[in-house]
């Protein structure tokens, strides 16, 4: 039987919320055992506190929202614009890839609006990579193992890439069961929610999240509030057609089909 754990891995609290969390709930009420990682501690999202405080403030909010999700919090390993493609922070996410063991990993767009996302995308991939690979040493050391994973890339931020391209996804999954749930985890993060609704008016952080999902939702043409992902090549990580996530979610996974007859145009 394949290992029914799935790890979302976000770059600040609250981007797992963002674009991520509507499948890990639905992952988790699919029997998933699920794991929930900001690379960083979000040490630089207040203009009120100093680092320090503003760290502590969000890690507190950040546990409290991986418990609304029902998932396993693990620590920050670095702070916010530090997220670089580097051997310190590929061995930290190595050894929180072989604790975990997942099966599935969900991960930033290769293709986002902010070096801490792409960049986290690029650790997370090569992180799953060194999974079997017992002469690359994590920090701190855990064994190696052999298994399959299949990772998934969310929609970037605004659903574009760095040069304004709009990205469409290879497959969507339905949120709207447990969207309320999605939004609830996204208010615990009580610090970006006052900062930005004193900014930017009353309830514009819940309502980005949600102006996201009924966006994804509308590209599906069949889910009211959706997520959507596209699945790296597998080579290195799984079965070529593996799909864990159309396995796990039935009905509540849509295939983009014309997505598909476009990557096989390009063969
Ligand atoms: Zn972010």
């Amino acid at each position: 039987m394949p290992n029914k754990v799935a790890i979302a891995i976000g770059a600040h609290p609250d981007d797992i919320e963002f674009y991520m969390a509507g499948t890990l709930l639905m992952l988790k009420q699919a029997g998933y055992e699920v794991h929930y990682l900001n690379v960083a501690s979000g040490n630089c999202g207040s203009a009120e506190y100093n680092a320090a405080t503003t760290c502590s403030i969000r890690n507190t909010e950040a546990r409290a929202a991986a418990k609304v999700l029902g998932a396993q919090f693990h620590p920050s390993v670095t702070d916010d614009l530090q997220i670089l493609y580097n051997l310190d922070l590929l061995r930290a996410l190595s050894a929180v890839i072989r604790e975990v063991k997942p099966r599935i990993v969900l991960t930033h767009s290769p293709q986002d609006y902010m070096e801490d996302h792409t960049n986290t995308s690029r650790l997370a991939v090569t992180a799953a990579f060194t999974r079997g690979m017992p002469n690359f040493k994590s920090a701190p050391p855990r064994p190696t193992a052999d298994y399959e994973v299949t990772l998934y890339h969310a929609l970037p931020h605004g659903l574009c890439d760095q040069l304004r391209r709009r990205l469409v996804p290879g497959s969507y999954v339905n949120t709207a069961s447990v969207h309320k749930t999605q939004l609830k985890a996204l208010a615990a993060h009580k610090s970006q929610q006052h900062w930005l609704d004193v900014s930017q008016g009353l309830n514009s952080y819940l309502l980005a999240m949600e102006d996201m999902s009924l966006a994804v939702g509308r590209m599906s043409k069949k889910f009211k509030h959706a997520e959507g992902w596209r699945r790296h090549l597998h080579f290195g990580y799984c079965a070529p057609e593996a799909d864990p996530l159309a396995q796990a979610l039935g009905k509540n996974y849509l295939v983009n089909k014309a997505y598909e007859r476009g990557l096989q145009r390009g063969r």
